[in-house]
């Protein structure tokens, strides 16, 4: 079997498919992208079907390093994730050559359902207990929140007690059954960090993710070991490189690497394999697509220190996907179940992927402080 056209679909809301035919007739489906950052990455994938085009694809670490190594610069975000969405799909029409499930390709499934997260949110305390508890009646055990904006690097009493008071009530109203884990999304420095840790400790979130930006690890070891509170990170850190020194230096215990950026669903086998030695679990990340959330499922099938699945809840289920996948995937009490179809277990409508293209230029938004400096996003 050989590789003969690799194709780039930019689709609504933000993402980007991708199609590998083969002269077999099976095709594999990907998703490869960096948010605000489509059409980079699909050049990437271009530039990459030159090793590709004429290859065996079941050759899939082979190529793996041919497109990791043989170029020299290695790493980054664009690259590993053309990588991590060209992976993807080689394992589908992997799986669709041999008709068995990715997992089945990588150890056999531990577990018969997949526990997941839900995004939640309001604007004030009361809202957002509301929101969480319409999630709790939907079957999920978990949700996950964010910060409100910029945060300065040294901020006030006043925005932390605000905070902290509004994280407090929706948890009083909530009650103690529902995990609740925070995304400080980078936007908090350590200094901040420690301080808001150690406010929200007695209301006992179940992470807390990104408690600063993830360059400098040491830095995140700091806020790490001044708090009780689990840290999580790995969404802009990129193949099992990328996780050494965060493991190392126990900087977190739950890794969240991004099966569409980390450079794809084997090699978040092997982050989730580094991780089971420090006993630190794996929870990947996905904000994205059904292609994406097909290719987490895969890898949550079958690594054992797997701790739950980050969902983003799109209202139109395109996230599921809604219209894209002829059968969508179907949330159940907070669970889905192990998809047992060959390769990624989909099905795309191409129809359909054709219908909602757009022009692949969805930004990320951008934030400054008062002063008019730039904050994170
Ligand atoms: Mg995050």
């Amino acid at each position: 079997m050989k590789i003969t056209k690799m194709e780039c679909f930019y689709v609504l809301p933000r993402w980007n498919f991708l199609k590998i035919t083969t002269d077999e007739g099976i095709v594999g489906w990907g998703e490869p992208i960096v948010e605000s950052r489509s059409q980079t990455v699909a050049k990437a994938v271009e530039e990459f079907s030159r090793i590709l085009i004429g290859e065996d694809p079941l050759r899939i670490e082979h190529l793996w390093q041919s497109m990791y190594r043989t170029t020299f610069y290695k790493g980054g975000p664009v690259l590993t994730s053309a990588i991590s969405g060209i992976e993807q799909a080689l394992w589908d029409i992997k799986g669709k050559y041999y008709n068995m499930p990715v997992y089945e390709m990588l150890g056999g499934r531990v577990r018969d359902k997949i526990r997941m997260y839900s995004h939640c949110g309001g604007k004030d305390a009361k809202e957002f207990a509301k929101n969480a508890k319409e999630r709790m009646e939907a079957g999920f055990t978990a949700i996950k929140t964010g910060m409100t904006g910029p945060v300065k690097n040294i901020d006030s009493f006043e925005f932390v007690d605000t905070y902290v008071s509004r994280f407090a009530e929706a948890r009083s109203l909530i009650g103690k059954k529902l995990d609740i884990a925070i995304d400080f999304h980078g936007q908090v420095s350590p200094a901040m960090s420690k301080r808001l840790c150690k406010e929200l400790e007695p209301y006992f979130p179940m992470f807390v993710e990104e408690p600063c930006q993830p360059e400098n690890v040491d830095a995140m070891v700091r806020v790490a070991e001044s708090t009780t509170i689990p840290i999580a990170t790995g969404e802009r850190l990129f193949t099992r490189f990328g996780f050494r020194e965060v493991l190392e230096k126990g900087a977190a215990c739950v890794l969240q690497p991004d099966i569409c950026h980390a450079g794809g669903i084997f090699e978040g086998r092997k982050i989730a394999a580094m991780a089971e030695t420090y006993y630190a679990s794996v929870a990947p990340h996905n904000p994205l697509g059904p292609i994406s959330l097909a290719s987490c499922l895969q890898l949550d099938a079958c690594a054992p220190n797997f701790l739950i699945q980050e969902h983003p809840s799109l209202a139109n289920g395109w996230d599921r996907g809604e219209g894209y996948l002829k059968n969508p995937f179907k949330i159940v009490n907070g669970y889905i179940e192990v998809p047992k179809g060959p390769g990624l277990g989909i099905e795309v409508d191409e129809d359909v992927v054709r219908e909602r293209a757009y022009a692949g230029d969805w930004d990320s938004p951008r934030f400054f402080h008062e002063d008019g400096t730039v904050a994170d996003w």
